[in-house]
Parts: structure tokens; sequence; C-alpha cells
């Protein structure tokens, strides 16, 4: 199958040119003639981008006011829900995804995925994040208190199959009575956690609000940061030099801010205290050159899953220009969680795609409503149906998976 004349628009800039797609990955990308026996889809007016890879997706959470319901909840109960949440987030254009586990579901939907029995985006997952005891997200998590309990506990989330590690170095907003600002473990914990994650070629990511808590993580030799919310000076250039990763996640607060009617008292104070303060960290650490992955938090209050693109809108708000938004959740998000051969229209990667209607270098929000969304070469979802007819007539139908 032949994508021709779209505008391509990934890492390496913007450009007219054609795929070719074959057996699920673009198999040749540039200036292409059609074989006389292929299938052509023109796509002039259009532009192709990666499919988004979300650095920072809670399967296990749907956008609840609060975790008790989720608690509640038997392990069948959570893994159709999570199943449920891969489905939206595939269709709405996220083609990989880094999950925040929950007790021990995700590795088990990840795999499911994989093997085509439900849709969803190409997945790494952990399983339970591993917190200080009556930290933050405990009642989902796995509680350590103690160096050797840390190492117990990475090496526990390695056996049920975890792709990466995830802990929390400090409090967090959505758990009642847990301050965001304060360091929850101990430098021994977080370089143990680290250090067995490392040992165990998984790598590991931190929860993070307050700027001590960021720099344990970062003198530990973390991989990943997620939130950055109250960033120092000091924080920013320990970030920059040991170039971890930042993981923003603007959407999670902006959604908690644009719907404080409806949010707990707890959970609205403690945003509203700190929301400038996590843009203007986000905007002083991409001032400072500090590398960028987009994730959503996608499963917070108010977070929906499906309307993970809303993050590239914010993030180039505050501080990127569209392009790097857009390299910020496919090429740097990919490579940062783990995706092999995803977030860019190279040769050789698998074809998952989005088919937008407009350059989103120039209109960004174009990103927010694909036209079609493909995963290995397949249309699974999109809302531009002629688009969709003909990359499906042309051989993009192997699969109906992810849509409806
Ligand atoms: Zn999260």
């Amino acid at each position: 199958m032949l994508l021709r004349d779209a505008t391509l628009v990934d890492g390496a800039g913007v450009r007219r040119g054609d795929l070719r797609i074959a057996e699920g990955r673009i198999e040749d990308a540039g200036d292409l003639s059609a074989r006389c026996d292929e299938s052509v889809v023109d796509l002039s007016g259009h532009a192709v981008l990666p499919g988004l890879v979300d650095a920072h997706v809670h399967f296990s959470l749907s956008g609840e006011r609060t975790v008790e319901e989720v608690v509640g909840m038997s392990d069948a109960e959570l893994a159709l829900v999570e199943a449920r949440n891969a489905r939206k987030t595939l269709a709405a254009g996220v083609t990989g995804a880094r999950v925040m586990g929950a007790r021990d579901v995700d590795v088990h939907v990840r795999d499911r995925i994989d093997s085509g029995d439900i849709p969803g985006p190409r997945t790494v997952a952990n399983c339970r994040s591993i917190t200080a005891t009556g930290g933050h997200g405990h009642h989902l998590g796995r509680e350590i208190t103690g160096a050797d309990d840390a190492r117990r506990a990475v090496r526990e989330q390695a056996k049920q199959g975890a792709d990466f590690i995830k802990f929390m170095v400090t409090g967090g907003v959505t758990t009642p009575g847990s301050d965001p600002g304060a360091v929850a473990l101990t430098d021994a914990e977080v370089e143990a956690i680290v250090d067995e994650a490392h040992r165990r070629g998984l790598h590991a990511a931190t929860h993070a609000h307050g700027a001590e808590g960021v720099k344990s993580a970062v003198a530990a030799g973390v991989d990943t940061v997620e939130h950055g919310t109250l960033l120092d000076a000091e924080a920013i250039d320990m970030l920059a030099r040991a170039d971890v990763t930042l993981v923003p996640t603007l959407s999670a607060p902006h959604r908690i801010v644009r719907n404080v009617e409806a949010a707990t008292e707890e959970d609205r104070a403690k945003t509203e205290a700190v929301y400038d303060r996590h843009l203007d960290s986000f905007a002083r650490a991409v001032e400072a050159g500090v590398r960028v992955a987009g994730g959503t938090d996608a499963g917070t209050p108010f977070n929906m899953h499906g309307t993970n693109a809303t993050e590239l809108l914010l993030m180039h708000e505050h501080g990127l220009d569209p392009l790097e938004a857009i390299v910020a959740m496919t090429e740097t998000a990919a490579e940062t969680v783990g995706l092999a051969d995803q977030g860019t229209l190279e040769q050789g990667t698998h074809a998952d795609l989005l088919v937008v209607g407009a350059d989103p270098t120039e209109d960004l929000a174009a990103v927010t409503d694909p036209g079609a969304v493909l995963k290995g070469g397949a249309v699974v979802a999109g809302a531009d149906e002629r688009t969709k007819r003909a990359i499906a007539d042309a051989g993009g139908n192997e699969s109906a998976r992810g849509d409806e």
C-alpha cells in the first residue's frame, strides 16, 4: 500500500512525501513511485504523523473524583475497566503507552493487547508502584519500609513481568493526607529501588512533585521524573546535567482546575496551591534544555482517557513549539519508555500513524481529532470516513479492532 503525497511530520521535520506500508511497517518513505500491482491512497491535503506515545497513563483509573471506587473493585472488574480504557486510548490516536500499574493487573492487559485479544496501544506496564508505607498511592501500590524491603519490592515487580519500576519519592495530590511537596522515601530506599531496577534491566520512573524528592531521585540515577511540579533551579540543573527525562503531565492539574466545583476540597486546594508553579517549572525546564516526553496522567480526576492529545496543546502553550511538542509525545516518549520501532516515520518502524486534515505544526489542534488512526498499518479508528475507507480498501484493513 502506498500513502501518496501527504505532508509528513516527525522529528525529521515537515516535508511532502509518500509512505509505503507492508506487513505492518513502513517499508519505505520519501519520493516513491507506485509498483504496478500496488494500491495507492492519495493523501494530498492531509498530514501524516506517528501515532502518539503517552508516557504516563493509568488504565486502572477512569477520571473518578476519588480512587475509593477503584480500590473496591475485584481484579476481574479492574481488568475489564482497563481493557475499556486501553481501547479508548488507542481510538484517540495513542498507539504507544507507558501504563502506571495498579495491583498486578496491568501487565496482563499489556499481554492481551500484544496477543491481539483486546484493542489498545503497544504498552509497557509495571505492576504495583512502590511507595512508603501509607504513602501516595498506597491503596493500589506496594508499600515499603527500608532499603531491603525496597529491593524485595523491585524483585517482586520484575517477577510479575514489569517492564519498568515506578516509585513515589514524594507525596501526591490524590491521596488524602499526603503532602505533594514532602519527600516520602529515604535516600537509601530510593538508591536501592533504582539500583535494583537497573540490575534487572528495567528503567526507573519516579512520581515527584517537590524539588527535594526530584534531587534525591536524580542523584540515585532515576530515568524519568513524573510531574516535576515544584522544581527549583538546582533540580532543573540536575535534570539537565544527568539527562533525565521529564514527563510533565500538565493535563492532570489542568483537568482538576477546570473542574473545581466537582473536585474534592483537598484535591482542589492542593492543585490550586501549585498549578502556577507547575507551569512555571515546566517552562523553566524547557528553557534549560531538559528533555521532555509527553504524558497525560490520564485516568486521574476528570482527566479522561481519549483526550490525551490535549497534552500537546498544553506543552505548546507553556514552552514547546508545535513540532517539539509532537516529538515529545512521539519519538522522545517512545525512546524514553522503551517502545522500539515507534514514534517516527522512518523506514522499518511500525506503521502506527495518524492522518490529520491539516499540517499540525500550523494547527496543532488537528491532532486532537485524527481523521484516521492506523496501528500496524491497519485502520483502527478515526473521524474521516472517506479516508478510513480509502486506506482500508487499499489494504489497511487487516484488523478492525480499536474503534466503535
Ligand atoms: Zn500518575
